[in-house]
């Protein structure tokens, strides 16, 4: 074990082109060596672990070398590379501004700047996280980066630009370090998988690059404490196993359960989820992108966004036959939904399998209408009623409205037209009153009465009515809401115009994200107001948070967190150490 070297540094790249996922960056940087245009200064910004540091030593060493080649790249062979190499090059100058950030700390680099290398032609120093110098730090350092000598270059390197005062900024060629890609981590960790003798299954090479979130250096921690545990052999289930994620096949099984409208399937899976230690809140998210993966598997020009390996997106492409778009919105609502009301909920198992049913009972009502005459009814199961044609769902997709195809009989992706907002009745879960979950939809029928009503679409209103119209009607609603004793309701419904747009879906601006979630809960009420009001029952609310109301006033914990972080970083650590959800 003593001669073990971290995959990090053993691997870290040593010329341009080894560095993963900066390819214009990397491109940039020979393009102005080629051409003996390099600026003084660099501040290179992104997130951390994706290649900062390791692409500012390449760019000290290469312009340091004797024989660079054509393709500017450092020649890794002469004395000056050597040293580079070996890390004992008297040309680089690296330091840490998170730990040595004071006055005399940037003083002391300040004054060695004066001299000119005795070896090579530039000295070069590296300040990493620039952004933690104190301010004066910051002051005594400017003069140096104003008019810097000839032979002394600067890469200043920050996770958090932003800091970064505009006097430096405006002296700096900044360049934008990405995230890396989760195929292009996958790779690389192959490749280092296989340079170690250590046979590496492309899904746990996968799941490692999902987990690292972007970042190149982290990717190669997780992968070396994995392989410590696994002798050489790196699966798919002990990687799961060891870094507690759930393991995928779950969601397709529960999908091909909803398919089938296979209620006790989908109890038994969810209780076995549980088994296996794993929360509630944490399954129904991993459905919900799970859903979302397979809406996206749908389409050509979607299916890049699906990060997977080629043996799982296969099986996403499989399923996503299976689903119809119809199927699919609902089914994310319904998880979203699920996901608002978890924290809050008593009985949180409960709200999951109630969940669960009702996007079952959608996948069964979409089989149905799909393809009538070839849909094989489950053995004990009795077919649903041919009413189910009438009824359709509400969804809502951030501020568009889309509906259930009801003519979507060979759908193939989304379409233009889905997107159209069209008024729809809800689901009825009382169609399945023939089938042998009626005791369950039952039940969840009287836990959900306000929203689960069944309507003819043939009895809806359709008044039409004028923009003014609306408008008197919608100070009715605030003053409504306001003698129920909602006053805060009242105050957000009257605080920005709203507007009335085709289709009778009228528009409301809202400031912030709290009052979006509050709206949520009052939704039901306020359409049928406005409903009755104009009897037309084709009216739909959307509301919009507004872009330049999101002031820097932090409202919900996560923006209350986030302005933490700004102030002290750590905090990030902290909660994941914590295991804490910054939602709440
Ligand atoms: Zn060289």
């Amino acid at each position: 074990m003593s001669d073990f070297i971290v995959s990090a540094r053993k691997y870290r790249p040593s010329t341009f082109d080894a560095i993963i996922g900066q390819f214009s960056i990397t491109a940039t940087l020979k393009n102005a060596i080629k051409r003996n245009q390099l600026a003084q200064s660099f501040l290179f910004c992104g997130p951390r672990g994706v290649g900062k540091t390791s692409c500012a030593r390449i760019l000290a060493k290469t312009i340091n070398c004797e024989k660079v080649s054509e393709n500017a790249e450092a020649c890794n062979e002469c004395v000056s590379c050597k040293s580079f190499n070996e890390n004992s090059s008297f040309n680089v100058h690296e330091l840490d501004a998170a730990s040595n950030n004071s006055v005399d700390d940037i003083r002391k680099l300040v004054d060695q700047v004066r001299f000119a290398p005795q070896v090579g032609v530039y000295n070069i120093y590296i300040i990493d996280e620039v952004h933690m110098l104190s301010a004066q730090a910051f002051n005594a350092f400017l003069k140096t980066l104003e008019e810097p000598p000839k032979h002394a270059k600067f890469i200043l390197a920050t996770t958090e630009k932003h800091k970064i005062i505009p006097t430096i900024l405006s002296r700096c060629q900044i360049f934008d370090f990405k995230r890396v890609g989760i195929t292009d981590i996958s790779n690389h960790l192959g490749f280092v998988a296989k340079s170690e003798g250590i046979n590496a299954e492309q899904e746990a090479l996968h799941l490692i690059a999902q987990k690292s979130d972007g970042a190149m250096r982290d990717s190669l921690s997780l992968f070396d404490r994995l392989v410590s545990f696994s002798e050489k052999e790196l699966t798919y289930k002990g990687v799961i196993e060891h870094l507690n994620i759930l393991d995928y096949d779950y969601y397709f099984k529960v999908t091909d359960a909803f398919l089938k409208n296979d209620i006790n399937a989908l109890l038994n899976l969810f209780n076995e989820i549980l088994d296996n230690g794993f929360d509630g809140h944490h399954f129904i998210n991993g459905l919900a992108e799970h859903l979302r993966n397979i809406l996206v598997a749908k389409d050509e020009s979607t299916l890049k966004l699906l990060e997977k390996g080629d043996a799982l997106q296969q099986r996403y492409l499989k399923q996503s036959k299976a689903c119809a778009i119809t199927f699919l919105i609902p089914a994310l609502n319904l998880c979203n939904e699920c996901d608002v009301q978890y924290k809050t909920s008593n009985n949180k198992r409960l709200l999951v399998e109630l969940s669960l049913m009702q996007i079952s009972s959608i996948g069964h009502q979409m089989a149905e209408k799909k393809s009538p005459k070839s849909f094989v009814v489950p053995e004990n199961h009795e077919k649903v009623d041919v009413s189910v044609e009438t009824t359709n769902k509400i969804v809502e997709k951030e501020d568009k409205t889309i509906e259930n195809h009801k003519k979507s009989e060979n759908f193939t992706g989304i379409e233009k037209e889905d997107f159209a907002p069209k008024p729809i009745s809800r689901i009825s879960l009382s169609a399945n009153k023939k089938s042998k979950t009626i005791s369950i939809s039952a039940a969840f029928d009287r836990l959900n009465q306000k929203k689960e009503e069944e309507i003819d679409i043939s009895k809806l209103r359709k008044t039409d009515f004028s923009a003014a119209k609306m408008l008197k009607t919608w100070k009715e609603v605030i003053a409504f809401v306001k003698q129920k004793g909602k006053t805060n309701l009242g105050i957000t419904l009257g605080m920005f115009p709203v507007e009335l747009k085709e289709n009778f879906v009228i528009d409301l601006p809202l400031s912030n994200s709290s009052q979006a979630e509050m709206l949520i809960e009052e939704k039901d009420m306020i359409l049928e107001f406005l409903r009755n009001k104009l009897e037309n029952d084709y009216i739909e609310l959307i509301t919009k948070v507004i872009e330049a109301e999101k002031s820097n006033i932090p409202y919900t914990n996560k923006d209350k967190f986030a302005k933490m972080m700004d102030e002290n970083p750590h905090l990030e650590t902290l909660r994941l150490k914590l295991g804490l959800d910054p939602d709440y």
